[in-house]
């Protein structure tokens, strides 16, 4: 169990958005929370949806998806898979996700838009790019990604909506703000080379980097420690 309700939390997070928000003299409204519900029970999920947070992460397929299944009722609930993903699982991703925030591969993207089914819509994706001092190995190479940006644009039913990250734990702001910074000059030379796409997010920033996040330019951070509490195994 969190130290504090999830409410309590939530509403604690919103506060450090709005003020970094501030800090950074961008809009109220210019990046929005992903509350990130790995390892979290549905219940608490259910808590932070009653408390109005609306888009969650999640990054193991099979316990996204009882997740899922727990929570039908919640109709307004927006699901973001934002784990490594293997191609044998992209048909269930395509099928139960309305974001993937972890597109590394061609391959991976052409499955997903094969396997999306019309009714749903497109499926939005970002990027995961490997910037310096990526913590996980994972992402393309920044020399990549303008390939990999052509082809995923050119699918008929994903929207590439824009790059991903998860920089080294860093210590200070300096520090923090580096990977953060080359993620968004990726964007917008990406957004230079391919003028006829509108790239409007830039899925970085964690609980411990949220204010270096959004001072370069964040549109979705992704919190889970901050809003769910300590996990028992880290990830
Ligand atoms: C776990 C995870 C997060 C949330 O990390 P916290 O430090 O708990 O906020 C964000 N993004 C990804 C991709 C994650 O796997």
């Amino acid at each position: 169990m969190p130290d504090v309700p999830v409410s309590e939390a939530l509403a604690h997070a919103r506060r450090r958005l709005t003020d970094a928000l501030a800090q950074a003299g961008r809009d109220s409204d210019a990046a929005q929370l992903l509350a990130v519900s790995k390892t979290k029970s549905a219940g608490l999920v259910r808590q932070a949806y009653g408390a109005g947070q609306r888009d969650f992460g999640e990054n193991y397929l099979q316990e996204a998806l009882d997740k899922q299944h727990e929570l039908a009722d919640l109709e307004a609930i927006v699901w973001h898979f934002i784990g490594p993903l293997q191609s044998n699982k992209t048909r269930a991703v395509a099928e139960h996700f309305s974001w993937v925030h972890s597109i590394e591969r061609a391959k991976t993207a052409r499955r997903l838009s094969e396997q999306r089914p019309a009714a749903l819509g497109a499926l939005n994706v970002c990027l995961q790019v490997n910037v310096s001092g990526e913590a996980s190995k994972a992402g393309i190479a920044p020399e990549d990604l303008e390939a990999l940006a052509r082809e995923v644009a050119g699918l008929p039913n994903l929207r590439l909506r824009g790059l991903m990250a998860i920089p080294a734990p860093a210590v200070g702001l300096d520090a923090q703000r580096r990977p953060l910074a080359e993620l968004r000059r990726l964007k917008e030379r990406l957004a230079e080379r391919l003028p006829e796409l509108t790239l409007d997010t830039l899925s970085m920033g964690m609980s411990d980097d949220l204010e270096a996040a959004v001072l370069e330019g964040a549109t979705l951070v992704r919190l889970g420690t901050a809003i769910f509490g300590a996990r028992a195994v880290r990830h």
